[in-house]
């Protein structure tokens, strides 16, 4: 097997981020909850995308792109930080977003015209739409001299997934100084790379622990996960069997991907106001809420040590329909 070390990328984010004992809610949950402050990740409003964008900016440079196109809804934290983090580096950015949900200058879309990017809106609700026209404007871009580099949506991709399988590593070297082991993690599943990288992670540096994902999208992530799991694993030349039935998934989806639920909601009031930390409507209220759903179903023994994996998305929240 490869080390993760041996897998080059630009360091962006500001490491490692913090984690710590949530004391109030651990006290009403009956267990020992810690979090893990994936939203500080220092770029722009912080988020889990930086991480991934450590090793598919590297990949984008070692390519020779000048430019990085991206995609994904009209509020979306990954194309936000990729914008962000190709300012950063001196690379251009070029959003292809859906032309879906809350489109006009709210939320993340103020922060894509503070940070400069240049936003095209795509009237479609189908992903090869996007990709067709990510293609055009990579053509022209070759006519022009540059050369782009397309990252999927979220980044959700084996080495973008690296990103958490590194993430896990940091955990474990945090979890070692408090002297505590982890029996859960609990993190968003949206595009399935978080989870994927994750759960990988687990594997290699904390095999005791169980990695939960709550769903945030109706996506088919009993398969998307374990083969974003698989492929992610190759590049680390891991070859020991990933099932499907490895991956823990929870569904807090609700009304439908980036619609509030009551659930997210209430969930989002509940860590507010018992440790004044502030999740998102889109993704990490909705996963705090399934980990609120998991201690009352009685996942969590009073002993366990639970880690929320706070993965930003503050930009969001200013944003709801
Ligand atoms: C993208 C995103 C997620 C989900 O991560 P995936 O790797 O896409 O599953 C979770 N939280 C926030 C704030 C995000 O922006």
């Amino acid at each position: 097997m490869k080390k993760l070390s041996d897998i080059p990328r630009i360091p962006l984010a500001l490491l490692p981020t913090p984690l710590y004992r949530l004391d109030n809610i651990s006290a009403l949950l009956r267990t020992n909850v810690y979090i893990k402050r994936d939203d500080m990740t220092g770029i722009s409003l912080g988020g889990n995308k930086v991480r991934k964008l450590e090793y598919l900016l590297y990949d984008a440079r070692a390519q020779g792109a000048d430019y990085v196109l991206t995609t994904g809804g009209a509020q979306s934290n990954h194309a936000m930080l990729t914008a962000a983090c190709a300012n950063k580096l001196g690379m251009h950015a070029i959003l292809v977003l859906k032309k879906r949900g809350v489109w006009e200058k709210k939320g993340n879309q103020i922060l894509n015209d503070l940070l400069g990017a240049d936003v095209r809106f795509v009237d479609t609700d189908d992903y090869a739409d996007i990709y067709a026209m990510m293609d055009e404007i990579c053509k022209d871009l070759a006519s022009q001299g540059h050369k782009g580099y397309r990252i999927p949506v979220g980044g959700s991709v084996a080495l973008g997934s690296l990103g958490y399988v590194r993430c896990v590593s940091e955990i474990a070297a945090q979890a070692e100084q408090l002297k505590l082991r982890f029996d859960h993690i609990v993190c968003a599943t949206g595009s399935g790379g978080t989870h994927a990288g994750t759960a990988l992670g687990a594997r290699l540096y904390m095999q005791d622990c169980k990695v939960t994902g709550v769903m945030v999208d109706d996506d088919p992530f009993d398969k998307i996960v374990p083969d974003l799991m698989r492929k992610t694993a190759a590049l680390l030349d891991y070859d020991e069997p990933i099932l499907d039935t490895d991956v823990n998934l929870v569904n807090m989806v609700g009304p439908g991907y980036a619609k509030p639920s009551p659930e997210g909601d209430a969930a989002i009031r509940t860590l507010a106001q018992a440790e004044g930390l502030i999740l998102d409507p889109v993704y990490t209220g909705k996963t705090f809420a399934g980990l609120l759903a998991m201690a009352s179903s009685g996942a969590f023994k009073s002993d366990d040590n639970v880690l929320f994996l706070h993965s930003g998305g503050a930009g969001g929240l200013f944003a709801i329909l």
